[in-house]
């Protein structure tokens, strides 16, 4: 009972922060996002914060997936990547909304984890790789969709080869030291269109996959 008054708080705040898509918010209604916490934290689900997960990285605070979510623009057929699975929550969020979502992860315990969450969610459409995701997932290209959830100081070549013409990519982007722009990049017959978005603070994107599990 209390979750879903938070929840329902949550979710009209989110609305109220521009998140207009009622799909996203669906979503972010139906994937209990209780079960992608470390179990002390499960209370907190449904504040809108940022959390610590394994492997020293975090949850994205539920405004930031949805905000993402809704202007990635995303429809049924459309075949996703994401870069850093972290706990799985974006990634079920976006499995909603989607065709099919390939995800990386470069921490082998965070893409295990999630992987279980998925199973128990009957997630079918999810599709994960431990590795580095700045190279991308070459011979499942290319993607209408990408979205990065760590920051990376400049746009990896790989995930702008690997967008589809008329696709869409929204990557946290490190504009100054300790400064950080969400910026969405647009595909068009002529080239990349890009716009800022949103100030944002997320954990860096980092090369090669984790030699630590
Ligand atoms: N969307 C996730 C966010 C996790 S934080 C969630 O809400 O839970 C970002 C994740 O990106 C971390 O798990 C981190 O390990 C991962 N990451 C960082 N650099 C990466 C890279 N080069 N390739 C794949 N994953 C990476």
């Amino acid at each position: 009972m209390i979750d879903d008054h938070r929840k329902i708080k949550l979710l009209m705040a989110l609305r109220n922060q521009g998140v207009r898509d009622q799909r996203v918010l669906e979503a972010i209604e139906t994937v209990p996002r209780e079960l992608f916490l470390e179990e002390i934290f499960a209370g907190r689900a449904y504040d809108d914060n940022a959390l610590p997960i394994s492997c020293g990285q975090t949850i994205s605070q539920p405004f930031i997936v949805a905000f993402m979510t809704d202007r990635l623009k995303l429809d049924k057929r459309h075949k996703v990547l994401e870069i850093g699975t972290g706990s799985g929550y974006q990634t079920a969020i976006l499995s909603q909304l989607c065709r099919r979502i390939y995800t990386i992860e470069r921490y082998r315990t965070l893409a295990a984890q999630a992987g279980e969450r998925f199973k128990t969610l009957q997630l079918t459409n999810i599709t994960q790789m431990v590795g580095d995701g700045a190279k991308g997932w070459p011979n499942q290209a290319p993607f209408d969709r990408i979205i990065v959830t760590a920051a990376a100081t400049e746009i990896p070549p790989p995930l702008l080869e690997q967008l589809a013409e008329g696709g869409i990519m929204i990557i946290p982007l490190e504009s100054a030291p300790g400064k950080q722009d969400l910026v969405r990049v647009t595909r068009t017959g002529a080239g990349y269109d890009r716009e800022s978005l949103l100030p944002v603070r997320f954990v860096p994107l980092v090369e090669g996959v984790a030699k630590e599990i």
